[in-house]
């Protein structure tokens, strides 16, 4: 136990800023009034290829899916999975629930976070909103008043920005982008592999990135 708590206490500031960005995205709704349709998923139905995120994103999830034991059934389950196939974490079913059928939801990784309600710069510097295509085909509207609200200082958050801040907090495995089932599977098997070094204490590293060098 003493081990994931060590590892909790590392991974505490991508928790802290996955609520500060959380919270942006709320007040961006709140503002808007852009939010997912209901029980959608359509993001997360697509070819997992088509996801693209890093190791560094999913570390919290890989420590929560060892806590709870489910991170050895999901490295069978992606060991299974066909290659063209949805990310392994959405189920699509019957019961139709807000966040579209992430089972992981309150975990995910920081690309599923700002999908939909993010910016990139035009070479201008200025935000453009990156908004996902099934609101904009519903609500071409809606989408033109956004823009116009943004140029007129509504803040919305810079996807690049929280991208570089988490690859500036774990370098060793932020910087490479991998389908997003691969990309699980080498972040639980890690978060695996760091659980095991800390419980033997050896050579009195402390930190991911130390234990990463000595690896
Ligand atoms: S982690 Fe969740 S939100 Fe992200 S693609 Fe998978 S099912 Fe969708």
């Amino acid at each position: 136990m003493r081990e994931k708590q060590k590892l909790s206490l590392e991974i505490q500031p991508l928790i802290e800023l996955y609520q500060e960005l959380d919270s942006k995205i709320e007040k961006f709704k709140r503002e808007t009034g852009l939010d997912c349709i209901r029980g959608c998923g359509e993001c997360c139905a697509i070819e997992s290829r088509k996801v693209e995120v890093s190791m560094a994103e999913l570390i919290p999830l890989s420590l929560h899916l060892w806590e709870t034991g489910e991170a050895e059934g999901y490295l069978k389950k992606m060991e299974q999975m066909d290659e063209g196939g949805p990310c392994v974490f959405y189920k699509k079913g019957p019961r139709v629930k807000e966040e579209g059928g992430c089972s992981i939801y309150p975990w995910r990784p920081l690309v599923c976070r700002l999908f939909g309600f993010s910016a990139v710069k035009n070479k201008y510097g200025q935000p453009v909103a990156v908004l996902c295509s099934v609101l904009k085909k519903r609500n071409p509207e809606v989408v033109r008043e956004i823009d116009l609200k943004i140029q007129r200082g509504l803040e919305i958050p810079i996807n690049p920005y929280y991208a570089k801040r988490v690859t500036l907090l774990y370098p060793t495995y932020g910087k490479e982008r991998l389908p997003i089932n691969e990309a699980v599977k080498k972040a639980i098997e890690r978060v695996g592999f760091y659980l095991e070094l800390l419980k033997k204490e050896e050579k009195g590293l402390k930190t991911f990135e130390s234990y990463d060098r000595a690896a």
